[in-house]
């Protein structure tokens, strides 16, 4: 009973429980979704705007490379007869701008006239392809990254022409940019200002090679397969979603870069703002919880409040059926169903109450006279040590009911339990014993008192009309117990004899047993 009520309020619990946490799991998972759907709309766009920024940036840069190129170029031409002086141009555009590694005049020969630093290759013709592609085109220029002869570097060469006082082609002069050391591409592209997002950036050129990578070693790698790479060496910019060689999912921007040929691609890999948004949960979380623990408390509180009439209902029921008590108990009006339920067991506990008194009055009462059955005489005469009986029979009573009918001899027979009950004690026990016998045990009471008692009945009947319309008689036994007999089998033997006895000597008589 009780286990059963507690998995009633535990169930419930339970389901509260899951309730709460479903609820909870809900929002924190949307708030995650949300989350992370805002941060890949905000991680490509920044992406996108970041690398557009970064290309104009680079674009200056080249353009300011030209510029610084061209105007040393215009007035170097006179220089070329003083190899101290033009020593002195040299390294002073190269220390005037962090631009280049190293600075050249080149002939339209492809001999180097003069280098800062001093690389001690005046006179040396250079083959390479930076140098050839500038003197054929004698235009400015940023050469696509290749490997010097000279240097055994992965280098660019940014030319501006030089022309003679005539106007006649002359030559280049050249900066180089050493793409594996420190260079001021590098130094542009590698300084990120704090971004809200997590990303990196690497430059291609027209080739899909990387120029410029944070991790240097893939510097020189080819990466044409790079979605965003493809997009980028076509010319144009714009943002993808794409999966990158190592098999990580990135969010990607891009953004050409018009003076050189070159894409710039900036990206974030997906799994870096997964990490923000499970930060967002665990601080919606923190905030939250409290909360839902409350929720939940007020939640028990209720349950228990809801459950507890239910709970002394079920509790009653069981003392009803333990007959512990009868007490009803006090249930608050408040809930309809609970009230439904609390009048319709009331109901059920009075009906079976009101039958198992039935049947209890059934087992120990005669039907006819109302007085106590033989059985019950068997149990209640244990009860006492000290006692008297006084049994009688009705005189031909056979007769009565030949003459009159077995109805009214029924009524003779209540007439007689009546009549005994008046004329008996409080304390005296009357039981209908047989068809017609009667017998009447008195506690605590001698056999001459006992005997005195059974006289008054017999003549009372003699002397009082029954409901055959004239008095019946009785023949009556007494007997007393201990005096009589020790044990009370003997003692009803005992007494049946003397009732024989009277019956024998002419009826209408009482006549005392003998002692055993
Ligand atoms: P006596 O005792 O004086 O010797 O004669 P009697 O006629 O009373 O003899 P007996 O004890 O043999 O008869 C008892 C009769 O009581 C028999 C039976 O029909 C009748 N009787 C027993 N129980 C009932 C009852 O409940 N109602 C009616 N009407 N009669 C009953
Ligand atoms: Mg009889
Ligand atoms: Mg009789």
């Amino acid at each position: 009973m009780n286990k059963r009520k507690t998995t009633l309020q535990s169930i419930i619990l339970l389901l509260i429980a899951f309730a709460m946490l479903g609820t909870y799991l809900g929002v924190m998972i949307s708030s995650i979704v949300v989350s992370k759907e805002n941060r890949e709309k905000g991680y490509l766009s920044e992406n996108q705007v970041y690398a557009e920024k970064l290309a104009d940036t680079t674009n200056l840069l080249f353009q300011n490379m030209l510029q610084t190129l061209e105007v040393s170029a215009i007035s170097i031409y006179p220089l070329t007869k003083n190899s101290d002086l033009l020593s002195e141009e040299l390294s002073q555009v190269l220390s005037s701008t962090n631009f280049f590694n190293s600075i050249f005049l080149v002939d339209k020969e492809g001999e180097v006239i003069r280098s800062a630093p001093h690389l001690d290759l005046e006179g040396t013709k250079i083959d390479t392809h930076g140098v050839n592609e500038a003197i054929s085109k004698r235009k400015p220029l940023i050469s696509q990254p290749y490997i010097s002869k000279v240097t055994n570097k992965l280098i660019i060469l940014v030319s501006m022409p030089v022309f003679d006082i005539q106007g006649e082609y002359f030559g280049f002069l050249g900066g180089t940019i050493y793409l594996d050391e420190e260079n001021s591409i590098k130094d542009t592209l590698s300084f990120h200002p704090n971004h809200a997002v997590d990303l990196y950036v690497y430059v291609v050129d027209s080739k899909g090679n990387i120029i410029y990578h944070p991790e240097e070693a893939r510097i020189g790698d080819n990466v044409i397969e790079n979605g965003a790479v493809q997009r980028v060496v076509e010319g144009k910019d714009g943002r993808i979603e794409i999966t990158n060689s190592k098999g990580t999912r990135m969010l990607a921007g891009y953004a050409y870069v018009r003076t050189s040929d070159w894409g710039i691609v900036s990206q974030t890999p997906k799994n870096s703002y997964i990490q923000p948004s499970l930060d967002l949960v665990k601080q919606v979380g923190k905030v939250t919880i409290p909360f839902v623990i409350l929720v939940f408390f007020i939640s028990v509180y209720l349950l228990k409040k809801f459950v507890s009439p239910l709970r002394e209902l079920a509790q009653y029921a069981h003392r009803v059926a333990e007959k512990t008590t009868t007490k009803r108990p006090e249930i608050p009006e408040d809930y309809f169903e609970v009230n439904e339920l609390k009048h319709t067991m009331f109901l059920m506990v009075d009906h079976y109450r009101s039958q198992i008194q039935m049947f209890e009055n059934e087992a120990t009462l005669d039907p006819l006279t109302g007085l106590f059955n033989r059985r019950t005489l068997q149990k209640r005469i244990h009860e006492f040590n000290e006692y008297s009986i006084i049994l009688f029979d009705i005189d031909h009573f056979k007769m009565v009911n030949d003459t009159y009918g077995h109805l009214m001899g029924d009524e003779v027979l209540k007439f007689l339990s009546g009549l005994i009950q008046k004329q008996t004690r409080e304390c005296d026990i009357c039981f209908r014993y047989g068809g017609e016998e009667f017998l009447i045990l008195l506690p605590n009471t001698t056999i001459e008192e006992a005997y005195q008692i059974a006289e008054r009945i017999r003549k009372t009947t003699e002397e009082t009309i029954s409901p055959i319309g004239k008095a019946v008689t009785i023949s009556v036994g007494v007997g007393n117990m201990p005096n009589t007999a020790s044990h009370h089998n003997e003692l009803f033997n005992l007494i049946d004899q003397a009732l024989y006895r009277a019956k024998g000597d002419g009826r209408n008589q009482t006549v005392k047993a003998d002692q055993a």
